[in-house]
């Protein structure tokens, strides 16, 4: 029982708002509230350090980032829908599959297995923290659903198939042609890890921007898409058709990550173009370039002989074809033949 005679203070003030230049500065949106605080105009909304409420959706600023939560939701869809009978049996009957097939198969999962959970944490531990706009966060919280159902795909693909799921979801940790991916992924993220990590200023406003390059333009922009093609060419020949239909899905979900990615990318360079030097674009390009390498020898390991329309040599190929398409989208051009000879990555001719 509680004694309600005795008149209270309201428990609700305990500290003062954090207040900068008369506009709350609050980037989590979990700070204090600001009583009284002006209402939210558009012009305040930024996507990175912005001095807006994040906890007011509307008036919108970003549409294009209201868009994609929309087409979001329109592409709902879970995997336990796909029958996984034809596959079940192909992959049990002796002659199904070659052993080459098999191989690139379980590397296939095995990749796929734990990079959802890698980037579902990048979404949910770093980007989601620092990227201070409502409308990109609301499409966040969807994508971050989105890779929920990815790595229910790969549960369901183990129970169905009964693979061993120790191999599959630790082959991150194994096989070194994964590890390598995903170890240098982890490189980007790991400075938003620390609390006490803050844009704001010229460097670590770049750190963010590096973490968006490797996990939406390079991870799901460009390693993803080796794995797509690897899995829809089986299916291509009827065979494992329920995982390729069910990779048709995330491809589907996977572009619009990857193209919210890319308009965050160039949204922030368009509010603080001093972050978009010269000497940064040659970093991105360089970090697009040492990804299109790891990926080939992603590519070698998981197809050492190849198989009926694909093979190693081929898989680098689409590789540097997707890397240039990243560059072109990220408004990094070839430069002019006088820089191009002691430069690397996109300004160099891949074919
Ligand atoms: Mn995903
Ligand atoms: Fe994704």
């Amino acid at each position: 029982m509680l004694d309600w005679s005795e008149p209270k203070a309201n428990p609700a003030i305990v500290v003062d708002p954090v207040v900068v230049g008369g506009v709350s500065a609050d980037a989590t949106g979990l700070g204090a509230i600001e009583r009284g605080g002006a209402r939210v105009s558009v012009d305040d909304k930024r996507m990175i350090n912005a001095r807006a409420d994040v906890n007011q959706l509307l008036p919108l600023k970003y549409r294009w980032a209201w868009e994609k939560y929309l087409s979001g939701c329109n592409n709902h869809w879970m995997p336990t829908e796909v029958s996984m009978q034809a596959d079940i049996a192909l992959w049990k009957s002796r002659d199904g599959l070659t052993e080459d097939e098999r191989r690139m198969l379980k590397r296939n999962l095995g990749f796929f297995a734990a990079s959802e959970s890698l980037v579902a944490n990048n979404i949910v531990l770093a980007i989601y923290r620092h990227l201070t706009n409502p409308e990109c966060r609301q499409y966040l919280l969807r994508q971050a659903f989105e890779e929920a159902i990815h790595t229910h795909t790969f549960q369901y693909i183990v129970e169905s198939l009964a693979l061993d799921e120790g191999e599959l979801f630790n082959m991150y940790r194994e096989v070194p042609s994964i590890t390598d991916k995903a170890a240098w992924a982890l490189k980007h993220t790991q400075h938003l890890d620390d609390p006490d990590f803050r844009t704001g200023t010229p460097e670590t406003d770049r750190a963010f921007l590096r973490d968006l390059v490797a996990f939406y333009v390079i991870f799901e922009g460009m390693w993803f898409y080796t794995g797509f093609a690897q899995i829809l060419s089986l299916g291509r020949r009827n065979k494992m058709v329920g995982i390729a239909e069910q990779y048709q899905y995330i491809l589907r979900d996977e572009s619009i990550h990857l193209n919210f990615g890319i308009d965050v990318i160039n949204q922030i360079k368009i509010e603080n173009p001093h972050l978009w030097t010269r000497a940064f674009q040659d970093e991105v390009r360089g970090m697009i370039s040492d990804a299109a390498e790891l990926e080939a020898a992603y590519g070698r390991d998981t197809m050492p002989r190849g198989f009926l329309g694909l093979n190693a040599a081929l898989c680098e190929q689409y590789m540097h074809f997707i890397a240039n398409r990243r560059c072109a989208q990220l408004g990094l051009h070839l430069s002019s033949p006088r820089r191009r000879t002691r430069s690397r990555g996109c300004r160099k001719r891949w074919t």
